[in-house]
């Protein structure tokens, strides 16, 4: 499954990557040049602009209108739709930057990359295999809030059901 993401959304972009999912998103893309890119790539176009919606609609392009005003919201209108899942698996998550691949990598090699703090904390770290960002993630104290929005988000998506 493959996302383009339109500009207003790109909280919505990386939530997904964090996901597993396949995302392309970038924040100057042109309404047209989104068809275009969805139609030639069979993606599903994400959308808070209901005049390009109904423009993908019409061209048969798959497309999502996402109202929600929350992460919450959002993410569990995707649930619902798209059967999107809300649990994380590092194994499968994206960089939310860049939306590459990342590679479980071990400490002694994010050394300049993470804090010493978190160094001492934390054993798993993952780096994206993109050269041009590079970005370490590790799962720390802010994965508490990531787990209450999704946990939020899937009690909102079994009340859509
Ligand atoms: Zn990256």
């Amino acid at each position: 499954m493959r996302f383009l993401v339109d500009g207003m959304l790109g909280g919505l972009a990386r939530w997904l990557r964090i996901l597993g999912q396949d995302v392309r998103y970038d924040a100057n893309t042109k309404d047209n040049e989104l068809l275009r890119i969805a139609h030639e790539k069979n993606m599903i176009l994400l959308t808070r602009d209901e005049e390009l919606y109904h423009r993908a609609i019409a061209r048969k392009i798959p497309s999502a209108l996402v109202l929600g005003e929350t992460e919450e919201e959002r993410l569990a209108q995707l649930a619902s739709t798209f059967g999107v899942s809300l649990n994380v698996n590092m194994a499968e998550t994206k960089c939310p930057e860049c939306g590459s691949d990342l590679k479980e990598t071990p400490k002694s090699d994010v050394g300049v990359e993470v804090p010493q703090t978190s160094l001492n904390l934390y054993d798993q770290f993952w780096k994206c295999t993109d050269q041009n960002c590079g970005k370490v993630y590790w799962v720390g104290r802010h994965w508490n809030r990531i787990r209450q929005t999704l946990e939020e988000a899937k009690k909102r998506a079994s009340l859509e059901k």
